[in-house]
Order: structure tokens, then sequence, then C-alpha cells
């Protein structure tokens, strides 16, 4: 594996997988350019240090080959804006078109592919259509943690094709930079915030983690499941039956490993789910029949609160309530700005998987907290302690 800083990139072609899956609106504008502004500082290290890019990426997910609403040629004037280089394009990110452009490409310049998903073989991982696109290129830089967990073509099978020269860009560098710093170096005390609606999609990482963290915060809907399997009476709340087993076991297993393992003592509940539902505040195990938990209550706030501003490093998955609604937001907002006034205190703190990065930003808060993964699914399994094919290609 090489290093992007050292490396002489000096008239090599770099063949780069970005994540340049962003959301279009009905005129294909890009409506969110995080993922572009993302990748920009692998591509220019690599054009400022004498070399030329090919970028390959996905759009939306296509179904039968071409489709015009998800051709990645819709970024193009965005791309060339950002990068101040006019971007070339090929409307198929193999055969002789792109491999003409590819070969003609100087130095300092830039060639998008055309959508990968075109072609149902990268998802397959099809070795021969790894092959094909490596044979546009001298050196292979895999950018785009979003799709580091899917052993796809250009993800993952491309990089046998460059023994020598495989390496990380930024975006990917510093995402595991960032989530080692609290899965493998995290300064204690270690605190761990899971939200979100169910147990299903967060047991894996509450058992990964049960022996990295000392507190363990639980929120969101999975938190019924939890007091259902400690006798607590839930009402209408939302609970998985399957799970309840599951739970206990975890709850089990953090007692062992001396993982302070919080469940809520109060919430915020509903008599139906609506912004306009009527609502009030209830201990938590004794939720009357036709009443449901949207969000945490105060008491369990405050002592969130002050157990996350004792924290030294702090992860953050999943949202306290429904804070989509406004009037179940408050226990999200309670714990976002405990985070941000711990980070502001010398806490390192890491925010992921999808709902609270959409909830960091709602509140203004992405500047406030330490590290705002762009991974989802990949930073997820990353935690869970899973190998992710994109990252193995290129360490191996
Ligand atoms: P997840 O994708 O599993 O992180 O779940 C995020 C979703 O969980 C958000 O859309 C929240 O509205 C939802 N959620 C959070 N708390 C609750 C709750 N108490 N009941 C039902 N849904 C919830």
């Amino acid at each position: 594996m090489k290093n992007i800083d050292k490396f002489d990139f000096t008239n090599k072609k770099v063949i780069t997988r970005v994540d340049f899956n962003v959301p279009l609106n009905d005129d294909f504008e890009i409506t969110d350019d995080t993922r572009i502004r993302a990748a920009i500082p692998t591509i220019r290290k690599v054009l400022n240090s004498g070399g030329s890019v090919i970028l390959m990426s996905h759009l939306g997910r296509p179904k039968n080959g071409p489709e015009h609403k998800f051709s990645l040629q819709h970024l193009v004037p965005e791309l060339s804006k950002q990068l101040g280089v006019n971007v070339q394009f090929a409307d198929d990110c193999i055969g002789d078109q792109a491999a003409e452009k590819a070969g003609n490409l100087k130095a300092g310049q830039v060639l998008l592919l055309e959508n990968l998903r075109f072609y149902k073989e990268e998802t397959k991982g099809d070795e021969e259509f790894a092959k094909k696109l490596a044979s546009l290129a001298d050196v292979y830089i895999n950018d785009a943690f979003g799709t580091a967990h899917r052993a796809h073509a250009s993800t993952a099978i491309i990089a046998k094709f460059f023994p020598e020269n495989k390496m990380f860009g930024y975006v990917m560098n510093n995402e595991l930079i960032n989530i080692n710093k609290v899965v493998k170096e995290g300064k204690k005390p270690v605190t761990a915030i899971l939200g979100g609606a169910k147990v299903s999609g967060k047991i894996e990482i509450i058992n990964n983690l049960i022996d990295k963290v000392d507190n363990l915060l639980i929120g969101g809907g999975m938190m019924f499941t939890f007091i259902v399997a400690l006798g607590g009476e839930v009402g209408n709340s939302l609970v998985e039956d399957d799970l309840i087993e599951t739970a206990k076991e975890a709850m089990k297993k953090a007692e062992e490993n001396n993982v302070c393992f919080h469940i809520p003592t109060d919430a915020v509940i509903a008599d139906k789910f609506d912004n306009d539902a009527n609502q009030k505040f209830c201990n938590s195990h004794e939720i009357p029949k036709g009443w449901m938990g949207l969000d945490i209550g105060p008491e369990t706030g405050q002592v969130f609160r002050d157990i996350i501003e004792s924290s030294e490093t702090i992860l953050w998955n999943g949202p306290m309530g429904v804070f989509e609604m406004d009037n179940f937001a408050q226990g999200t907002i309670e714990v976002a700005h405990a985070i941000a006034d711990a980070t502001k205190n010398g806490a390192f703190s890491l925010i992921g998987g999808g709902d609270s990065v959409a909830a960091i930003n709602k509140f203004k808060l992405q500047d406030d907290v330490s590290y705002v993964s762009t991974g989802g699914g990949a930073m997820l399994e990353f935690i869970e302690g899973k190998t992710l094919p994109g990252v193995a290609a290129i360490e191996e």
C-alpha cells in the first residue's frame, strides 16, 4: 500500500473511485454537493503532482443499463467549476472511447467516466470488468468510503491489477483515522450513544462496542425493546419481540464488562404517531396502553448530558426520538448540544450513520463536533468490527 502524500504521480494516469452519488433535482441540478467537495483534495493532489485523473463512480440505482437520469454527465459543469479544470467525459466507462480519451490524457487533465452501475458487472464484482477499468490507468486510488463495505469491481476487485500502485485518497484516510480514534484508540471515558428506530439495525454495533466503551446510552425507538426485556410496560411503543432475549444478553454482557448501560428512565409519550398528538412526560417503564414513547424525557436528557460532558471520547449514532417532528426532537437536540459542549471542552466526538448526521446538520452543529462521517453503512460495518472489502483490497 502506498501513501498518497509520498507517491510520485508525474505523468501517471490515476484511476480514482470517488463517491459522486449526489442528489439531483428534476432538472438534473445537484442539490447537495457535499460529496463532490469531499473528493476535490485527492483530485487536486494528483493534478498538482504532475498526474492526470480518471474519475469513476456510481450514481443512483439504474436497473438495466444506461438511463439518462443517472448519467454522470450531469456533474461535469459543477465538477469543472470546483476543480477549475475542463473535465472531459466518456459516455461509457469501458470500451474504445474511454480507452482513447484515457490514452490521450495529459498531466493536469481530468476524465470522468459514465456511471459504473450501467453495467451489472460492477456490483457483481466481475473481474473482467475490473480489468477493463484497470487497463485505463497506471495507479488506483480508492476514495469512496461510502461504498467501501461492498466488494464491487471498482471498489475492491480492481485493486489486484495495481499490486504496487494502489492507495487510499484523503476521504478514505480521514474516515479510517477518525473512526479508529474511537474504536481503537478512544481516550477514556468512552461513551457511545445509540438511538434510531430498531435494535435489529444496531445490535452488532452494541455487541462490538461493549468491550470498548465505558458508557452505552440507549435512546430512540430501540430503547423500548430493552425496557420490555427489563420487565417494563411500554404501551404501543416500538418493540421487536424477537430481540428481547438478545437485548437481555447485551445488557448481561455489558454488566460483565463493567459497562454502564443506560436505559432512559423517562419518555415523551404520545397518543398517536403525529407531531400534533396529545403528549406528556411519563416513566419510561410505565407507559399506559394506547400511548407510545417518541422521545427520551427531560430527566434522561439531563443524565445523558452529564455523562456526555464528562466523556473524553464520544460516538453518536441514531436519534433519541422522532426528531423529524419538532415536538419529539428535544432529546436529540439535548444530546447534540451536549456533544458540541463536550467537544468544546476537549473531547473527541464522532457522529455517524444517516439520521444522526441529518440531525446534527438540522441543528447546525456539524462544525462543533470533531468529525462527521460520510460513511453510512460502511461506517456502521467498520464499527461492528467487520472487514471492509474496499479497505482490505488496498491494505493487503
Ligand atoms: P435508524 O435509521 O435506525 O437510525 O432510525 C432512525 C429513525 O428512527 C428516525 O427516522 C426516527 O424518527 C426514528 N425513531 C427514533 N425514535 C423513535 C421512536 N421512539 N419511535 C419510533 N421511531 C423512532
